[in-house]
């Protein structure tokens, strides 16, 4: 058996065998391998690092996607940077927005995502409100004068193309590209293993934002099983807001999520206090 090993922190390692490869090849800005495996069906891998599997993607889109625009109940115009496997953009689309701008920096990974594992995205690519752009996501927020009621930085960890998703800067022009009530979610790795990622993530974002919300998603194919995401806006209050205000927008929804439910939004900010990084404690 052939194993593909994850290898991102000391001392610490995750396998998954290779059932069959794919596709392998380096594009650009990073090595791209996507694999078959047993349990998780397709893999998809970023520069070693797993970035989704079948079974278990959309528990990360739907906690990415459903809790900002829930949490917004009103949102038009949504911003995702990176995303380029089109799992986002498919959860975003299931609310009623006019458009979903969709900005990443390798145009292969939405190619190769669209050929070898076309549920992820399940024709969101072709969705008339869908407006795709492959260019760095810092560049389009430096150049870009579009407002929005959502960001979703959807993107890699911070090294490589990634980077400079995380840096003070952008989380300020994200900012100012934002409407009034407007709210941002970053993807902020394994709480676990990058509890100094968090941290950052957490006091970089509070420079720029009043309200700033670390929550829980349980995925299994990331080391520990645990994703931490970031969401900020102008009160904390407004990302986690009361269970009856969240059911009566989940409508259309309903139904239309396999994780996702209006008490998991709830749940997910509500985190022990003895776990992970302070700026996780309520
Ligand atoms: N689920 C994921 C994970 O495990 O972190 C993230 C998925 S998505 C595939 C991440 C995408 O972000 C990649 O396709 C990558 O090319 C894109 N990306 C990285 N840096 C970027 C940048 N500066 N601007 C736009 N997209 C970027």
């Amino acid at each position: 058996m052939t194993w593909f090993q994850e290898g991102l922190y000391e001392h610490h390692a995750q396998m998954l065998s290779m059932d069959s490869v794919i596709y392998h090849w380096r594009t650009e800005f990073q090595d791209v391998l996507i694999f078959e495996n047993a349990v998780f069906g397709k893999v998809l891998v970023l520069d070693g690092v797993v970035q989704l599997t079948e079974r278990d993607n959309h528990i990360y889109h739907e906690m990415i996607a459903h809790v900002p625009l829930m949490a917004h109940g009103r949102a038009r115009d949504v911003l995702i940077v990176g995303g380029g496997d089109g799992g986002t953009l498919k959860e975003v689309l299931k609310h009623p927005v006019e458009r979903a701008t969709l900005v990443e920096i390798d145009g292969e990974v939405i190619d190769l995502s669209r050929l070898y594992i076309p549920e992820v995205s399940d024709g969101a690519f072709d969705d008339p409100r869908a407006d795709v752009l492959i260019m760095d996501g810092t560049r389009y927020i430096e150049q870009s004068r579009e407002s929005f009621d959502v960001i979703v930085i959807d993107s890699t960890d911070p090294m490589g193309p990634g980077e400079p998703l995380f840096t003070p800067a952008f989380y300020g022009a994200c900012r100012r590209r934002l409407r009034p009530g407007g709210m941002i979610v970053v993807q902020s790795g394994a709480p676990f293993f990058q509890p100094k990622e968090l941290e950052m993530v957490c006091g970089r974002l509070a420079a720029s934002f009043a309200g700033v919300r670390p929550y829980l998603a349980p995925v299994p194919t990331y080391a520990g099983g645990m994703l931490a995401l970031v969401a900020a806006g102008e009160s904390r209050d407004a990302l986690r807001p009361p269970c009856k205000v969240l059911r009566e927008r989940f409508g259309e929804l309903q139904g239309r999520t396999r994780y996702y439910t209006p008490e998991v939004h709830r749940a997910a900010f509500t985190l022990a206090p003895s776990f992970g990084p302070s700026c996780l404690r309520e």
